[in-house]
């Protein structure tokens, strides 16, 4: 539409809010005052856009006459624009300052019948640049006086404001139930269950989450993942090395095992990490070809290339009660002689890497190095952090078996553990080769499971 020689078509947008009496104009009054300045222009009428009872202040509160007259404008509908005041077009300062684009840039005439904007003139459009200046510094003020309180929050340690963390009232206390809740997520995670073993487990005991909904692994993964839970305090979902003033749910050391091996890439590919429906899938190996054994229709083990076929129950049922013996022997706790400090290792690793890492951005910060050695030396300590880590991930499994040893009777609490956790400790114990069955006989034979104990296990 060419504003230059034809007359201007003008949109009247009206606003009145019928929950702030005192403070509005009828909107009658409004729409004459708009039609006044129309006319004195020379401009005609496009269209009328009128909402009611809405306030401007609120950028989520829809007001659909307004969107339409955004619409409508890039459309190319109008060229001219009548409100009564800036205030009732719009309070968000992002908005007024697009219409204030709109007005220089393509030559969007905007008036006011309050006399306060005239956006065709210079002073006008001054005039509204200061006001939305002003109403973005009282918006950006307004928060900063948030983002400084939850800032001070978090550097003394409190427990955020907002929602409430599942587990702890708002003022920190810990809420019994959800405390246990989240302790057992942990415990079943740090021995070897997946996220998805969690859900069915949780389901299985009849525990749902705090909406009342049932638990999925997304939010199991954003319990794990909550360094809250370990006594760390947060600011906008980082650490600010700062322990808070909160009791922790889980430790140290089980919170930052748990987070290696989330933050594992391997852990979806991992032999141990995956979810399994039988116990020796992926684990047992083929006696003939000493390829992966999977399961096969018919409560079958088959070898990938076919070398075998087994039943599964009786061989599951021997492996179980093979590793529980085992687990009753009194120099059962030999069994991890050497992994626990394969892990102590593996965790100062990823400490030293973590400090490495805080260092350098210390350094950075006061000016001891400049950007181009920081950026360096950072990505080398990351890389380096993330081996770490990677290591620790590894070694995870072994939890699986120190929880069970933990237990007052391991060989029960190995037989009673989840079906990830049993395998995890199957895996970090034995081998389990299947040769081939006896043909043309349903008897099994114990002999044609071959299991071979580990470093450290055998005895
Ligand atoms: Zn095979």
């Amino acid at each position: 539409m060419s504003a230059s020689s034809q007359r201007r078509g003008a949109a009247i947008y009206l606003r009145i809010s019928l929950d702030q009496t005192g403070e509005g104009l009828a909107i009658e009054r409004q729409r004459q005052e708009c039609h006044r300045i129309v006319t004195e222009r020379g401009w005609r009428v496009t269209k009328e856009y009128v909402d009611q009872s809405i306030t401007a202040s609120d950028a989520r509160k829809r007001r659909p006459q307004y969107d339409a007259l955004v619409r409508d404008f890039e459309a190319g509908l109008y060229d001219a624009l009548v409100c009564y005041d800036l205030d009732r077009l719009t309070r968000q300062p992002r908005q007024l300052e697009d219409w204030i684009d709109a007005a220089e840039g393509r030559g969007l005439a905007i008036v006011t019948a309050n006399g306060e904007a005239d956006l065709t003139t210079d002073a006008g459009r001054l005039f509204a640049r200061i006001k939305a200046a002003v109403a973005r510094a009282e918006v950006e003020r307004k928060s900063a006086r948030q983002t400084a309180a939850a800032r001070q929050r978090a550097a003394l340690g409190r427990p955020p404001l907002g929602v409430r963390l599942t587990g702890y009232l708002p003022t920190g206390e810990v809420v019994k139930e959800e405390a246990a809740v989240v302790r057992r997520i942990f415990a079943l995670f740090h021995g070897g269950e997946s996220l998805r073993g969690i859900v069915q487990t949780l389901a299985t005991e009849g525990i749902s989450a705090r909406n009342g909904r049932p638990w999925n692994p997304s939010t199991i993964r954003g319990i794990l993942s909550n360094p809250r839970y370990a006594g760390r305090a947060v600011y906008r979902g980082a650490e600010t090395g700062e322990l808070g003033s909160w009791e922790p749910l889980v430790s140290e050391d089980v919170f930052r095992v748990v987070n290696a091996r989330l933050a594992d890439p391997r852990r979806k590919t991992v032999r141990l990490g995956t979810d399994r429906k039988h116990l020796g899938s992926g684990l047992y190996a083929c006696g003939v070809c000493e390829g992966p054994i999977q399961a096969w229709s018919g409560e079958r083990y088959r070898c990938r290339d076919g070398c075998i076929t087994r039943s599964m129950v009786p061989i599951d049922s021997l492996v179980l009660a093979v590793i529980a013996e085992r687990l009753r022997r009194p120099d059962m706790a030999d069994l991890l002689a050497a992994p626990p400090e394969d892990a102590t290792n593996a965790m100062d690793a990823v400490t030293a890497a973590q400090n490495r890492v805080d260092a350098i951005a210390a350094d950075y910060d006061g000016g001891l190095i400049d950007g181009t050695r920081f950026a360096v030396a950072t990505a080398k300590a990351k890389a380096e952090l993330k081996t770490a880590e990677g290591r620790l991930a590894q070694l995870a499994p072994n939890e699986a078996l120190a929880t069970v040893l933990a237990a007052p009777d391991p060989a029960e609490a190995f037989l009673g553990s989840s079906l990830m956790a049993q395998r995890a400790v199957i895996g970090t114990l034995t081998t389990v080769h299947l040769d081939r069955g006896t043909r043309y006989t349903r008897t099994f034979d114990p002999e044609t499971v071959r299991i071979g104990w580990r470093t450290g296990a055998s005895s």
